[in-house]
């Protein structure tokens, strides 16, 4: 069904805040709470008027995204690091995650202590943090702003998108 596609919602200041279906954005532009950025190839045909069918919107008014909106899960940390393992640089589709100060020493379960490890790094450094197991990160591992990661949870990207998130860009594509 065409009112179930997805509808990337920007917000006032065009980062990316949430997606939503189609029949949701058509209402918020109907009530003036949005405007049209692009649209998406068809159209909805009522009996009075044509819509073009939303693909990108914009928020009229500055919603401000709250903290939790960052929580930590494993897809968002794969995305920030490139789906790269941080200790050997590997490119992989089955990374795990890796606490750089294990949680057994007191590391917390945080943006900043997370990274995407291979299994074979992440099996080789154990228990330990990376200067006993002599494993160097590649990037230090940073909490997501202001762009919300979560938004890769919520299914496919669509490519006319991608110029709205900018922590897509540098992504491998396959
Ligand atoms: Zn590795």
């Amino acid at each position: 069904m065409m009112l179930n596609n997805p509808v990337l919602i920007l917000n006032q200041n065009y980062q990316p805040l949430n997606i939503c279906n189609t029949k949701r954005a058509l209402v918020l532009l109907d009530l003036g709470k949005a405007e049209l950025m692009q649209d998406a190839v068809g159209h909805i045909n009522t009996v009075s008027k044509a819509f073009k069918l939303p693909s990108i919107i914009r928020l009229y008014r500055m919603v401000k995204i709250p903290i939790d909106v960052r929580r930590l899960s494993r897809i968002g940390v794969f995305v920030r690091d490139n789906h790269t393992c941080q200790y050997c640089g590997t490119y992989s589709k089955t990374l795990t995650l890796d606490h750089v100060i294990p949680r057994s020493k007191g590391g917390q379960h945080e943006w900043n202590n997370v990274v995407s490890a291979c299994s074979s790094c992440n099996h080789k450094k154990a228990g330990r943090n990376p200067s006993e197991a002599k494993m160097n990160l590649i990037r230090e591992p940073y909490a997501p702003r202001p762009n919300p990661f979560y938004l890769v949870e919520r299914g496919a990207i669509l490519s006319e998108w991608k110029p709205f998130i900018p922590w897509l860009v540098s992504q491998t594509s396959d």
